[in-house]
């Protein structure tokens, strides 16, 4: 940090002399630290507890120096950080973010507001709905989640309370909302495919559904949901006496980026009358380029969707973008309203208030860091970007597909490349280790068709060809050593299949 006078406090208080000063060197802090991102391990090499006990027991009983404060961020919790902004950070879905995005969330801080009424900050509640109208067009989705019909559009935290509000909206639509015992009797019956994501279930045990509550359906060769398994399903369920009434689809799902077919499923629910809701968390982003709007394909037919400017759209996490077609359903289900929240503008009926469109009462400014990420890069730098990790993650797959030791292990659709060494299970998983224990990248596994399967996947804001091609020299030196290791031990060497 720059030396000078120390500035003032103001009694307790941090003065805005102070806060100016010390602001300034966080600032300074944070862009040193995307400048030399790159020189530490991606993945955090700390062991369990080590963190905690690096932390005094005690909390202070005097306040202490900023400078001592900042000092610690290098000292003690650096060492305990795994990455996430490192171009090398390969692993999971991104969590990617920028320079316009962390100036929005200093400035959500700075303002502090709570927008949970309209009236508690209006330019909060109608900057997003401004802006969650712009992305409708960015992403060419149906024009009735717009804001000026009956539909809408909300930021939540996270896809998983996205998909909880759409339940609970659908729960709400077929049964009576103000019936509360309706939705625990046992028979209401929710869809997801074999590898949608793990929030799905979460939210039908949040919503108290019971064991049976939500019902797996089967993949096809690509891991895509297969409709007639799920119209078939949702024949025999009703058969049964139960309640089938809600849908969740994925475009793009965690495991291998899989896109299940919209257009049938949409079907298939208009048909059943069950609710739609789409799950697009990071492969939705990738709709900003036309020539992949053809994943929206089929929306027109749902009646709810999220995706994660978090995830792929160099916004801060947390930012979820969720659609409803008709708010109602969703603001019928979620909206409690006791005296002390009264007031004029949410009486008028001309306001949103979006507490009553998520689970929590209190919400933060996150539109404004999307607004700030939009603003600075357009459409077309956005376009620009999302275009370039699609072709360097197609070009891995190339480099992948030509290779005599690895294979692909499906066609990457988008920005994930699921790919396996052909030695079998134990080694994929050895080398996964050693790849991450060395640092110099960050991947993870999943299992497909009962394989060992490692994922890449770019969405990082900064990775470029460089960070791709160095990934895939260590990939294949680290093999390399792992291969020899094995034949002087003489361990087996596994089953060599040309396909996974
Ligand atoms: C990441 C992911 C989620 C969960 O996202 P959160 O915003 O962390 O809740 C849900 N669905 C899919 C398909 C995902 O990839």
């Amino acid at each position: 940090m720059s030396a000078g006078r120390i500035p003032p406090q103001d009694g307790f208080h941090m003065s805005p002399e102070a806060f100016r000063y010390y602001g300034r060197a966080v600032v300074d802090w944070i862009a040193d630290y995307y400048a030399r991102v790159e020189s530490y391990p991606v993945l955090s090499q700390v062991a369990p507890g080590e963190v905690y006990r690096s932390l005094p027991p005690e909390p202070p009983e005097h306040g202490e120096g900023f400078e001592a404060i900042l000092a610690d961020i290098d000292r003690l919790i650096l060492p305990g950080i795994t990455h996430w902004q490192s171009p090398n950070f390969f692993a999971f879905f991104p969590a990617n973010t920028s320079g316009p995005s962390i100036l929005g969330e200093l400035l959500a801080g700075g303002l502090g507001v709570q927008g949970m009424l309209w009236a508690t900050s209006p330019a909060c509640t109608e900057l997003e709905t401004r802006v969650l109208d712009w992305l409708i067009e960015m992403l060419g989705l149906p024009l009735r989640f717009r804001s000026d019909g009956p539909g809408g559009g909300v930021i939540q935290d996270s896809a998983s309370s996205a998909t909880l509000c759409a339940l609970l909206a659908a729960r709400g639509r077929a049964t009576d909302p103000r019936c509360s015992d309706q939705g625990s009797d046992g028979r209401l019956v929710c869809y997801a495919s074999t590898e949608a994501h793990s929030s799905i279930e979460k939210a039908v045990r949040i919503a108290g559904l019971g064991r049976h509550g939500l019902c797996r359906i089967a993949v096809d060769e690509r891991f895509a949901m297969r409709p007639d398994a799920l119209a078939e399903r949702i024949a025999q369920d009703r058969a049964q006496g139960l309640l089938p009434f809600f849908v969740c689809a994925t475009i793009g799902t965690t495991s291998s980026n899989a896109i299940d077919p919209l257009p049938a499923i949409g079907e298939v629910c208009r048909e059943a009358g069950l609710w739609l809701h789409v799950d697009a968390a990071m492969s939705g982003t990738a709709a900003i380029c036309p020539e992949y709007r053809y994943l929206h394909a089929g929306m027109a037919l749902a009646h709810s969707y999220c995706f994660n400017p978090h995830k792929w759209m160099f916004t801060n996490f947390d930012c979820d973008c969720f659609y409803v077609a008709d708010r109602s359903a969703l603001i019928e289900s979620l909206s409690v309203l006791p005296d002390y929240l009264r007031n004029r503008a949410s009486e008028s009926g001309a306001v949103f208030d979006y507490r009553d469109w998520q689970v929590p009462l209190g919400r933060r400014f996150r539109a404004l860091k999307l607004w700030f990420v939009i603003r600075h890069y357009g459409i077309e730098g956005l376009r620009h970007h999302i275009r370039r990790h699609v072709e360097l993650a197609q070009e891995f797959a190339r480099w992948v597909a030509d290779s005599t030791r690895f294979e692909l292990c499906i066609t990457p659709p988008l920005n994930l490349v699921c790919f396996r060494h052909r030695a079998g299970d134990a080694f994929n998983r050895e080398l996964l280790d050693r790849l991450n224990g060395g640092g110099r990248l960050y991947l993870t596994h999943t299992i497909l068709r009962n394989r060992y399967t490692l994922r890449l996947c770019v969405g990082q804001t900064y990775t470029e060809s460089r960070h791709v091609q160095a990934a895939w020299q260590t990939i294949q030196e680290t093999a390399a050593q792992l291969e020899r290791q094995r034949m002087i031990l003489g361990a087996p060497r596994g089953n060599r299949t040309p396909n996974c």
